[in-house]
């Protein structure tokens, strides 16, 4: 079991309609020296890839986002909810469905942040049906830039959007997979990696 599936085990909540709660140490409340170590992780992952930028979506993959471009020395940038439907024509856009909150954003990146130059790692803190990652990747593409791997702090196995993504060939990583989880037991079960 690596660090990640352990304190997920410690202090992860399994909440009713598939979520799983991780606020004490990842997405509210965040433990820096945990978010070091997922930077590390990926960054060793990714070693083989020229990553010039890493990609993430507001707000919760800020934080990891942040981390994993450290490690690699590059800038980081979010896609940010639009605020307004008068969006102007220099920036890059994707509709995304949020899982957790069951709307729909449009999410967006500047045009002058994302270039055909660039090798782009995408990160997120988790992955349930593949919305964030679909918005991500398009709007990557939109740029001309190469969706070089994706990084994934908790993937939830058992929802369709890992299995979606490694079909579309990309390169996908996630530190932890969920296979099942239970909130009238508490109990979270992972798939193992090698
Ligand atoms: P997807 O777009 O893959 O369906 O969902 C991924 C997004 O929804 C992530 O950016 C994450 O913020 C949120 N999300 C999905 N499932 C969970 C979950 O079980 N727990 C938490 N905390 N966030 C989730």
């Amino acid at each position: 079991m690596n660090f990640l599936e352990e304190r997920i085990l410690k202090d992860g909540i399994v909440k009713e309609g598939n979520v799983l709660k991780v606020d004490s140490f990842l997405n509210h409340q965040m433990d820096v020296a945990l978010l070091d170590e997922i930077g590390k992780e990926f960054h060793r992952r990714f070693a083989d890839k020229q990553i010039t930028k890493v990609l993430t979506i507001e707000a919760s993959g800020i934080a990891i986002a942040y981390a994993v471009a450290r490690c690699f020395g590059v800038p980081m940038v979010f896609a940010k909810k639009a605020k307004s439907i008068n969006i102007d024509g220099d920036v890059y856009t994707a509709e995304v469905e949020s899982f957790t909150h069951k709307n729909k954003n449009m999410v967006l990146v500047s045009k002058r942040f994302l270039s055909a130059e660039d090798k782009v790692l995408i990160v997120d803190d988790f992955l349930a049906n593949g919305c964030a990652l679909q918005g991500l990747i398009s709007i990557t593409e939109a740029a001309g830039a190469s969706v070089e791997g994706i990084g994934i702090a908790v993937e939830k196995g058992f929802q369709y959007g890992g299995r979606s993504i490694r079909n579309l060939g990309y390169h996908l990583e996630s530190l932890a997979i969920v296979e099942s989880m239970d909130p009238k037991n508490k109990t979270v079960v992972f798939r193992e990696q090698v």
